[in-house]
């Protein structure tokens, strides 16, 4: 079954384009707030990272998350998208002093700090503005996502995070600083996790911790387990909503909250992955020797995600009906990687067919770049073109 797109309004687009079905966002926000209201304390945060088009933004904000941001330029964004600074959280490895000034200066809810150097800093900072900064240190929990290496971010030999050998004199330094207080435990172990198992593991270790710190008679207000929750790729129209039900319920039954704690997500990729589409046109149909390309005008620059994980995005020809054939679907870059699918079943394809690259939401738009000078695509919603 292919995705129902409005053909005719395609037409009339430069192509290639990121096409959002808005209807398809807001339900999903729904049962977000559906079944993360089940438990009254959880507070779910969008990745701003995985998608910060506005008019995809000002949705989400719409239906009440918070904001989690990654740079000053994504804190920026989520204000001026209204999300209120009381919900932004920002972590990061490398947050520079004009980034923490900014998360500052609006007040964010709270800086999630990923080592000692970053900590004393963030003190610097906010005792020249007078101010006391909210802290969360983000504990790596080394706890592996069975995920592609490079969106595992939980274990021990990684960049982010401080090891969890470190988180006690992580907090004694703090607890001694005045501008700094600390406030929650950070965890984000990857991205793209299709197994509840992952996320038990998580449950657990954060449970051992929260009993070493009980032991110091330390009880923090907030416990956030960052996002990581993944999408059906293979399948986009069988289940376009992420089982959120399953989701929360998983910690809600595994992770042990102290009647005071709320517990915080940061989700990206299953909010906004299955709302989006690269829209793109067949250039041209080439016979090689042993297969045929249909070449295409989006190219890496537009959805990089096959380039540089070699992930699987559906491919469906939106304007043929015609028997199928296998094609090597393949962008205009002038790089080898420039390849969207290989061997790819399509209906038979011509020149001037729209193709439509499926789950392409998240990680998509946003890192789009501009190699071989050419401009970034545009980004049109359903409630656009009706
Ligand atoms: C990327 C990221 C997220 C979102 O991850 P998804 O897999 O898109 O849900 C959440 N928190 C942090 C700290 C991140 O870096």
């Amino acid at each position: 079954m292919k995705a129902n797109f409005p053909i005719e309004q395609f037409r009339k687009l430069e192509t290639p384009f990121y096409y959002y079905d808005t209807n398809l966002l807001r339900e999903t926000l729904n049962k977000i707030k559906e079944e993360a209201g089940k438990y009254n304390k959880f507070c779910v945060h969008y990745a701003v990272k995985a998608n910060a088009n506005p008019k995809i933004l000002g949705i989400i904000r719409e239906s009440g998350l918070g904001a989690d941001c990654v740079s000053g330029g994504e804190i920026k964004a989520a204000i001026k998208a209204g999300f209120p600074a009381s919900k932004i959280v920002y972590a990061g490895v490398g947050k520079t002093d004009k980034e923490i000034n900014l998360g500052l200066d609006y007040d964010i809810f709270c800086f999630n700090v990923e080592s000692i150097p970053e900590l004393e800093v963030i003190n610097e900072l906010a005792a020249a503005k007078n101010k006391i900064a909210r802290v969360a240190f983000r504990i790596n929990p080394d706890v592996g996502a069975h995920t592609h290496a490079n969106i595992t971010t939980g274990l021990a030999e990684n960049k982010f995070g401080i090891s969890i050998q470190d988180m006690d004199r992580v907090i004694d330094l703090a607890l001694e600083m005045k501008n700094v207080k600390f406030v929650g435990l950070h965890f984000h172990i990857g991205s793209q996790i299709l197994d509840m198992g992952d996320f038990v593991a998580l449950c657990n270790r954060v449970n051992e911790l929260q009993e070493k710190l009980f032991a110091r008679q330390i009880i923090v207000e907030h416990i956030n387990v960052g996002g990581g929750l993944g999408i059906d790729y293979a399948h986009p129209n069988r289940q376009p909503i992420p089982d959120f039900a399953e989701y929360f319920a998983t910690y809600h039954k595994h992770l042990r909250l102290r009647p005071q704690q709320t517990l915080h997500f940061e989700l990206g990729r299953s909010v906004v992955g299955q709302c989006g589409n690269l829209i793109t046109k067949v250039i041209y149909v080439k016979q090689g020797t042993n297969k045929q390309f249909a070449i295409v005008d989006g190219g890496m620059t537009d959805l990089i995600r096959p380039a540089l994980y070699q992930a699987y995005h559906k491919i469906e020809n939106l304007t043929s009906e015609e028997p199928a054939e296998a094609y090597d679907v393949v962008g205009p870059i002038c790089e080898s990687s420039d390849v969207f699918g290989k061997a790819i079943d399509l209906n038979k394809v011509h020149r001037g067919d729209l193709i439509a690259l499926r789950s392409a939401g998240a990680y998509g738009e946003i890192m789009a770049s501009g190699y071989n000078c050419r401009p970034l695509p545009q980004g049109y919603t359903s409630d656009e073109l009706v």
